[in-house]
């Protein structure tokens, strides 16, 4: 995962990659380091921790000349956080400096081999096995950096975002990528690199998205320079223009990230639905759905792939598709599919799913599903990211830049997304009636409105998060479509505040989890008034009869679970399919208060990155 930032240009780089590395920090903050060149030599200053450490330790001890620079926050792939296993990483010369994303898996091969050949390594980093890679070739051969880096890429395997410099060569910086991001922002006179634009959106709209296998030779006295790593072919670089402004990455007045972003879904949602859901007009229009519509209605199957809290609204499309579509539809880990030989032909549908559409495991699974003839449909946030590019045709979901780790507007424009494909398919496919389709219209169109109304519990959420934030253990229960929101309420959970939860259909609680309950254990039970009401209200019984505590998430004016719960939270009444789209949200709140309360890092918990790139 990680976060890089390179600068060349005409300014001070310090402030610019320091900057930088704090707007991307949600990749990784395990370390953090900047090498700057300040005209004369290198100066490098890194350290286990966070950005705000490597500002205080850099202040300490470098005076932060210099208008080129790199800079990493790191999140560990080989090699503990240590100061030493931080990047950037030199060569054995020191003269080749180099930040990196990903992972090199032949490294250990290449080090044997670099080793015989004189080379000593000081971390125990696959990074620091590259820069002497680099380093061996371009000496051997005279070459300049820019060819010993694509001669050194095309000996690896694995996955790299990567930015070079040489010091005998200060005014240039070679990039590169495969499978992990890279932006390189067009300035006048100046060139930013990151691994998303969120750097470089005060300086410039204009950014080059490379491709995987693509590398970049970036100066200030040449045109940008971009050439295919397997077969050296120029590219001409593609100037995008980009429409995120800076507000929408800064925190707007909240305590953290995932606040805000809770707090902007009713908009998020009206952002993914806008020009798509017509309801007067009584249609849904989705290029990406219109133009291969043979595709989806003689597909057999649809299977989603996904990872984390998208393989959770994958699951609610499950339930949706299914019911709506009437067709096969099978969810799946990416990471289990990609290297479970699955059986899926050229009469699938794989429907991936990924907020930064950079899930590296997900990635794979869309190239396997490809090579085995499958017509492969992307649903993500970040535009122009790789999956959006890897897929046969797709839908973003318009939430906005999502910063904090855990996801939230993410997954109810994902389900937002995925209602809406199954809604359109349902009607071409004749599987809805028009008085069900419209009214399904209309009440999609209320979400944003009824989110808001739920959103006003929040004071409620954060009384229940005070009473039962010391517990060490959760349980979630859900039934039908809110199923998968019991998965995702403990996933929220767990992410943010280190409490165990599990999330469990409510019906299999009596085949083991209630083994668990006593008068401490805690349980959040999505009970709204729909087809299982009656059974879940029976499950609420067994539970209270163990002297389990009931949180119940419940339909606005009921009274029986209200009866027996310890603590009730409304949602608006809304069709049952839909409901996953509000239930939802208490839990994000709850485990949002309770993390607050435990005083954790609610935007940056420990072990996690945001945008899972490796493996
Ligand atoms: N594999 C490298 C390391 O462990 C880079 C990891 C990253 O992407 O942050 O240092």
């Amino acid at each position: 995962m990680c976060g890089i930032v390179g600068y060349i240009g005409h300014r001070d780089a310090y402030p610019v990659i320091l900057k930088g590395l704090q707007r991307l920090e949600y990749r990784g903050y395990d370390s953090a380091g900047i090498a700057l060149y300040d005209g004369l030599e290198i100066k490098l200053s890194k350290t286990k921790g966070k950005v705000a450490d490597l500002e205080l330790k850099f202040s300490q001890q470098i005076e932060p000349k210099g208008s080129l620079g790199i800079g990493h926050t790191r999140w560990a792939t080989h090699g503990i956080p240590n100061d030493t296993n931080s990047h950037p990483h030199f060569s054995n010369s020191g003269d080749l400096v180099i930040i990196h994303n990903g992972i090199i898996e032949n490294y250990e091969a290449l080090k044997q081999e670099l080793i015989k050949r004189g080379y000593h390594f000081s971390s125990d980093t696959d990074t620091e096995v590259l820069i002497n890679l680099i380093e061996d070739i371009q000496k051997n051969n005279g070459l300049k950096l820019g060819k010993a880096v694509q001669v050194a890429l095309n000996q690896v395997i694995g996955a790299y975002a990567i930015a070079v410099f040489d010091i005998k060569k200060p005014n240039e910086i070679v990039a590169a990528r495969l499978g992990s991001p890279l932006a390189i922002g067009v300035g006048e006179g100046e060139f930013f690199i990151a691994s998303d634009a969120s750097p470089f959106l005060e300086y410039t709209n204009n950014a080059v998205y490379l491709e995987d296998e693509e590398m970049a030779i970036i100066s200030l006295h040449n045109p940008l320079n971009i050439r295919k790593i397997k077969d050296d072919r120029l590219v001409s670089p593609y100037v995008q223009e980009l429409k995120i402004n800076l507000e929408q990455i800064e925190k707007g007045g909240y305590d953290h990230f995932m606040l805000k972003e809770i707090f902007e879904q009713p908009h998020a949602i009206k952002d993914t639905y806008r020009g798509r859901l017509l309801t007067d007009e009584g249609i849904i229009k989705m290029a990406g759905i219109e133009d291969h519509m043979a595709k989806f209605l003689n597909a057999n199957r649809i299977i989603i792939v996904a990872c984390g809290t998208s393989w959770h609204a994958g699951l609610v499309a499950e339930y949706i598709i299914e019911e709506l579509v009437r067709v096969p539809v099978e969810v799946e880990y990416a990471s289990e599919f990609r290297y479970r030989n699955p059986v899926i032909d050229n009469s699938d549908v794989v429907i991936a799913i990924s907020q930064s559409g950079e899930t590296a495991d997900t990635l794979a699974a869309i190239k396997l599903a490809k090579e085995k003839g499958a017509f492969v449909f992307g649903v993500c946030n970040v535009v122009g990211s790789s999956i959006s590019r890897e897929t046969d045709a797709g839908a973003y979901t318009h939430a906005g830049p999502e910063i904090g780790v855990a996801s939230t507007k993410a997954f109810t424009t994902q389900i937002t997304v995925l209602t809406l494909i199954a809604l359109r398919l349902a009607k071409a496919k004749g599987t809805i009636s028009n008085t069900d389709f419209r009214a399904h219209l209309v009440e999609l169109e209320m979400i944003p409105k009824k989110v808001e109304e739920v959103l006003k519990s929040e004071t409620l959420t954060k009384e229940i998060a005070a009473i039962y934030k010391d517990v060490s253990n959760f349980l979630y229960l859900g039934r039908g479509f809110n199923f998968p929101v019991a998965l995702e309420g403990a996933l929220k959970l767990k992410e943010i505040s280190y409490i165990h939860a599990e999330g469990y259909p409510a019906a299999e609680m009596k085949h083991g989890p209630i083994a668990l309950i006593d008068e401490n254990m805690p349980i959040a039970v999505i009970a709204t008034k729909y087809g299982h009401y009656e059974k879940v209200v029976s499950n609420i019984q067994e539970i209270k009869s163990r002297k389990g505590k009931i949180i119940a998430v419940v339909t606005k004016g009921d009274t029986q679970v209200k009866g027996i719960a310890d603590h009730v939270i409304e949602i608006p009444e809304t069709i049952e399919l839909l409901s996953p789209l509000l239930t939802t949200i208490p839990l994000q709140l709850l485990s949002y208060h309770i993390a607050v309360m435990l005083d954790k890092n609610v935007d940056q918990p420990r072990n996690l990155a945001k945008s899972v790139t490796v493996e």
